[in-house]
């Protein structure tokens, strides 16, 4: 196995060039710092995103998946300069994001936008739906007067809503057809790219499969791609090209959906897999429920940060020799694990050779094969 820096390629991508990756995250780090006392001083900090690394192609959907607090959202927020790195770099293609001037900025903005988890408070409740999905187009000064009015009808046809609700308010709608109009807003600056960032998890079940239809449908039309951040499995399967799983501000696992689904080499992703449910299930499959809460980011655990909780290092301390294990307390109670899970921390590496695109970072992940 090869130590994977970076998921895909190492080579810088060029504007147009569809070939090389449209963005390129390189050991990106979101580090918030801690205060305390009457001098707020700096105690430690809260490792929301810890060297994490991805591409996205062209036209490429990108799911990354884990539990709440896991750091998927920072990372969508980061690479798009809403919160401040602490270090790492991003280029979208071929430019540097992090290094960008204001006016650079302005141009990349354009091609990279976002859609917000949350429907209601993503749109102003004093602004028109009008407003809203024009302001974008006339803050980069693309079009006003009576082309700004067709292209928001234009947006609004797009998104499966009627023109003439532009003249309406956010809250005379549905959560659905307010995040419909969150997209047409996101599209109106012909973006590249969109970070989706938990788009269907505030919205009924029965309108989630309209806008990931949605979603589908426009990536097709006008060659998108999407960082599709989700705590669901089940959606992220259906939408995405590849998967990159996270746990506690890192990359656990990263493949391709078919490999990653099929066969998951991080006791990590197989808990999270378990709990997907089966459409018509053949054999049964048993839960992995996780014990404990997710530790916290401001003072994770030595090594694999995933050790309290990984039932793979307690069931391969059972039958390894006394010296390949060691005790340890886990919430008051004492448990053996393997020592090198408490001791080291492992790295994403290759599964299957220099070229593979799986990567898992599991010191075991042979031995984490179904
Ligand atoms: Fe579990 Fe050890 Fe693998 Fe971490 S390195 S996921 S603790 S088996």
């Amino acid at each position: 196995m090869t130590t994977a820096t970076q998921n895909d390629t190492t080579s810088a991508s060029a504007a147009g060039d569809k070939s090389a990756p449209l963005l390129e995250v390189e050991h990106l780090k979101t580090y918030f710092p801690v205060k305390r006392g009457l001098m707020k001083r700096t105690v430690g900090y809260v490792k929301a995103v810890d060297d994490v690394s991805f591409t996205v192609g062209h036209g490429e959907t990108l799911g990354l998946v884990g539990e709440s607090g896991c750091g998927k959202t920072t990372v969508g927020r980061t690479l798009l300069r809403l919160i401040p790195a602490t270090g790492g770099s991003v280029r979208f293609d071929g430019t540097d994001v992090f290094d960008a001037d204001r006016q650079t900025m302005q141009r990349l903005r354009r091609g990279m936008q976002i859609i917000f988890q949350d429907p209601v408070g993503s749109l102003n409740p004093r602004m028109t739906v009008g407003r809203i999905v024009g302001e974008p187009i006339q803050v980069h000064g693309l079009a006003s007067g009576s082309a700004l009015t067709d292209r928001v009808a234009d947006l609004l046809n797009r998104v499966g809503l009627s023109p003439d609700y532009a003249t309406r308010y956010p809250h005379e709608f549905s959560g659905g057809q307010r995040q419909r109009i969150g997209i047409a807003r996101a599209l109106g600056l012909k973006p590249k790219f969109i970070v989706c960032d938990e788009p269907v998890s505030a919205l009924d079940v029965s309108i989630q499969s309209q806008v990931l239809n949605l979603l589908n449908d426009l990536q097709d039309e006008f060659g998108l791609a999407y960082l599709f951040v989700a705590h669901n499995l089940a959606v992220v399967e259906h939408f995405s090209d590849r998967v990159a799983v996270m746990y506690l501000g890192r990359i656990v696992e990263v493949a391709d959906r078919d490999t990653l689904y099929a066969d998951p080499r991080h006791p990590y992703t197989h808990a999270l897999l378990s709990a997907v449910p089966l459409p018509k299930p053949i054999v049964e499959k048993k839960r992995i429920v996780l014990q404990g809460e997710v530790p916290s980011p401001s003072n994770p655990p030595s090594g694999c940060h995933f050790h309290p909780r990984c039932p793979l290092a307690r069931t391969l301390a059972e039958n390894a020799g006394g010296s390949d294990t060691v005790q340890i307390r886990i919430n008051g109670e004492s448990h053996t694990l393997m020592a090198k899970c408490v001791n080291e921390s492992p790295t994403l590496d290759r599964i299957g050779g220099e070229d593979a695109s799986h990567c898992a970072a599991c010191h075991f992940s042979e031995e984490a094969k179904r």
